[in-house]
């Protein structure tokens, strides 16, 4: 006898759906570990029809199908697009969007979305209020009679301030306007901004979904019934920016273990902020664990968990920042998060002249090692 379905089941924990990302028996050989399908075109019925689902790789492809189905499930959503990179998921959103439309975005987002909307955007005709997303209220006195989208990143990159998830999305909400929420840094085990009202979610499945640093990817999840998904899903299709189907079967290999990675990341996160908070060398600790946090309290009403992202200024200036990195033998050099490594990054340098990033700011992504060889490793770093 075969194992029942799951779908047949109640709806499951995040724990559970995670552990079984991509288990599928194999009917003709029993095997337990999902194939990887490369095929780029697929068979038609003698009648011209599909009544297998599947047409053409960009449409659809087994492996991507499978890793929507779990993002969604993990969102508690209905439906997801995956993308080739997080960026892409982003551009997707904008691109629903016509010419001249208004977005509010947050003052503090990802960088890579703050040029999107600058560079590429803003020459199609969308226009962009960057506000600061803590206070709702100036995300209430931003709206003006076009605007159709509040994006709402956090914790945001790389302050870690917190936005009011709830609170934001009832203001879009009365302005007639969708609210989106990148939901990267916390990832679905932490977070679910569906759940607190957002209409779409955002992903670089690059970062913790894949959690291993070797595959680049991106989604967006709605929940049910949204018409705004339904423009997603053409535009995923039309553009074509799609994750290959070895990407699809890494992310969610990675999904496997995202519950329990995402408590070690947080374990970690949490000792290395509270020991450089009472450190004399440094200036400011951001971390929305802190109970000195301007967000602790809604981080704490809207998060089951604080994170594997901090930022901290380094006293001196950014010659000291610099040095201070470079001192680290475990925590490499690196851009991006959410591996299972420790990295750390000097943000001003990376985003170039115009940012707003303190320059003896740096951004550690804290990986999943032993919380003690990490703190040695500050220490000596930090003198
Ligand atoms: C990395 C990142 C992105 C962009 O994702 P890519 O996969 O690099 O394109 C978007 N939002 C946040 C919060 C990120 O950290």
């Amino acid at each position: 006898m075969t194992t029942p379905p799951e779908d047949a089941m109640p709806r499951l924990n995040p724990e559970t759906i995670a552990a079984r990302a991509s288990h599928h028996v194999d009917p003709t050989t029993g095997a337990i570990g999902a194939p990887i399908q490369p095929s780029t075109t697929f068979e038609r019925d003698a009648d011209g029809g599909y009544s297998r689902g599947h047409v053409y790789a960009r449409i659809g492809n087994p492996n991507r199908e499978q890793l929507e189905g779990v993002l969604a499930s993990l969102e508690g959503g209905d439906a997801c697009a995956a993308f080739s990179s997080g960026s892409a998921a982003t551009a997707a959103v904008f691109q629903s969007l016509s010419a001249g439309d208004h977005v509010v975005v947050p003052a503090d987002c990802y960088h890579g979305t703050a040029n999107l909307l600058r560079d590429v955007f803003a020459r199609w005709g969308l226009d962009a209020t960057f506000v600061d997303a803590t206070e709702p209220e100036q995300v209430r006195a931003a709206i003006k009679s076009n605007t159709r989208l509040v994006w709402v990143e956090t914790p945001s990159n790389p302050m870690l301030k917190i936005t009011d998830i709830a609170a934001t999305a009832a203001i879009a909400h009365e302005a007639g306007a969708l609210c989106v929420c990148d939901n990267t840094w916390a990832t679905p085990i932490l977070q679910r901004p569906l759940d607190l009202g957002a209409d779409l979610v955002v992903h670089s499945t690059t970062k913790y979904l894949g959690g291993h640093s070797d595959v680049l990817g991106g989604a967006v999840v709605a929940g049910e019934g949204s018409k705004a998904f339904q423009r997603i899903r053409e535009i995923q299709g039309e553009y074509g920016a799609v994750p290959s189907a070895f990407d699809c079967w890494l992310v969610l290999r990675g999904i496997r273990t995202l519950h329990l990675r995402m408590r070690a990341h947080c374990d970690n996160a949490g000792k290395i902020a509270r020991y450089l908070s009472g450190h004399p060398n440094v200036e400011a600790v951001h971390y929305p664990g802190l109970p000195a946090h301007p967000g602790h309290a809604i981080a704490t009403e809207q998060m089951n968990g604080y994170g594997g992202m901090l930022s901290f200024q380094v006293s001196g200036g950014p010659e000291q920042a610099m040095q201070t990195a470079a001192r680290l033998k475990l925590f490499t050099r690196a851009t991006s998060l959410g591996g299972t490594e420790s990295l750390i990054e000097h943000r001003a340098s990376i985003e170039g002249p115009g940012t707003t990033t303190p320059d003896n700011l740096l951004r550690m992504s804290v990986g999943i090692e032993n919380a003690e060889d990490l703190l040695e490793d500050l220490s000596q770093a930090l003198g």
